[in-house]
């Protein structure tokens, strides 16, 4: 276990049960040097402890680079909360959780991820105020689709040299609480829009509204267009897809997209400018955090703004220095922490 801390740079593991419910989970924290550690807790069945320990850690980092990408005065951390093979009662197991990051007096917030639900969320609020993504807080989607909005305006100004999507061509994969809001916004812009769901009802919705043309789920990589923006699932770049993709830029909200390190550099040897999936979907984060300190909406959507001018940077500097931005974008956010880090040696 400590070898693998040591590779993904943690600095604590947190283990917690509680039989009488079957609370059986595990916090991992990567840093702490920016702020509280925020970061979602997957409720997802895991065959042994192993293979639920391997998995927190290796999700702690990520959450680590996007808050401080996202200038967020927090690091980054991850819960993952074994769902039991027994029926069990999951307003007890998750109060039981709730207890267990009480515990952890604040060094690390929890919020909504894989098979967590807003309504667990405000269970655990009955136990620990270190809970974000609770009912008050609101859905953080359209906050995510505002985020990826504005770096898909920054690429569209950086890597193509256009003042606005008017008249682009989009082709859209996946039509969920975010796909469906960025539509709109793509048709408000003059877009013209290609897309592509499993839920027939999402793609009627899209035809009328937006006049999308509709292809089968397989077609929407090999779709000439200016921008294919993924919305859906995760691992969707890879080296049987990037090869059919005729399009110039890569930008949405899905969770890593990459399927391995090499798609980065695929992408980049095709001429493709690849949005960072963790720096232009950090809008929805960015919502909950700062809903969670109280911020008000004016400053949320203004810190939002951010992700376009952070993403504006970085292709600026990839184009330059000719290197994969996703590299760039690792190497800011290692930056970020190392300064926090050193202030406050220094200030020690
Ligand atoms: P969602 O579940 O509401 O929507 C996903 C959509 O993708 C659904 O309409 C689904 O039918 C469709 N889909 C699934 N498989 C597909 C396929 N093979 N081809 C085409 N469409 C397919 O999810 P969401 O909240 O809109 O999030 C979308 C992605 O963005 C996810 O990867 C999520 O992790 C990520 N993300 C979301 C947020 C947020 O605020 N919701 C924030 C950051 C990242």
């Amino acid at each position: 276990m400590f070898r693998q801390m040591e590779d993904a740079g943690l600095t604590d593991i947190h283990i917690g049960l509680d039989a009488a419910t079957g609370m059986r989970a595990i916090v991992a924290i990567h840093s702490t040097a920016r702020g509280p550690a925020i970061g979602g807790c997957r409720f997802i069945h895991y065959a042994n402890e192993d293979e639920a320990l391997t998995d927190v850690i290796r999700l702690a980092r990520g959450m680590s680079y996007k808050a401080a990408l996202a200038d967020l005065p927090h690091g980054g951390g991850k819960a993952v909360l074994m769902r039991p093979d027994r029926p069990f009662d999951r307003t007890a197991l998750m109060q039981a959780f709730g207890r267990f990051v009480d515990t952890l007096g604040g060094r690390y917030i929890t919020a909504v991820d894989s098979g967590s639900e807003v309504s667990d969320m405000d269970v655990i609020a009955r136990e620990t105020r270190w809970v974000s993504c609770t009912s008050a807080g609101g859905d953080p989607s359209p906050y995510t689709a505002i985020g990826v909005f504005s770096g898909i305006q920054a690429f569209v100004r950086v890597g193509l040299g256009r003042p606005s999507l008017d008249g682009m061509r989009v082709a859209l994969q996946g039509l969920g609480h975010v796909g469906m809001a960025l539509a709109q916004k793509f048709h408000d812009a003059g877009a013209h829009l290609v897309v592509s769901d499993l839920d027939q009802s999402r793609l009627d919705a899209a035809a009328q509204q937006f006049n999308a043309r509709i292809v089968a789920p397989q077609e929407i990589y090999s779709v000439p267009c200016d921008l294919f923006c993924p919305c859906g699932l995760g691992a969707i770049l890879n080296e049987k897809t990037i090869p059919q993709l005729r399009c110039k830029i890569v930008a949405g909200c899905a969770n890593n997209q990459l399927a391995s390190d090499d798609d980065g550099e695929r992408l980049r040897e095709r001429g493709i400018f690849y949005a960072p999936d963790y720096i232009i979907n950090s809008g929805g984060l960015i919502q909950v955090a700062m809903k969670h300190a109280g911020a008000s909406e004016h400053a949320i959507l203004d810190k939002i703004q951010g992700v376009g001018s952070t993403l504006e940077r970085l292709l600026e500097d990839a184009i330059r220095l000719d290197l994969p931005i996703e590299k760039l974008a690792d190497r800011l956010a290692e930056q970020r922490l190392h300064a926090r880090q050193t202030s406050r040696h220094h200030a020690a």
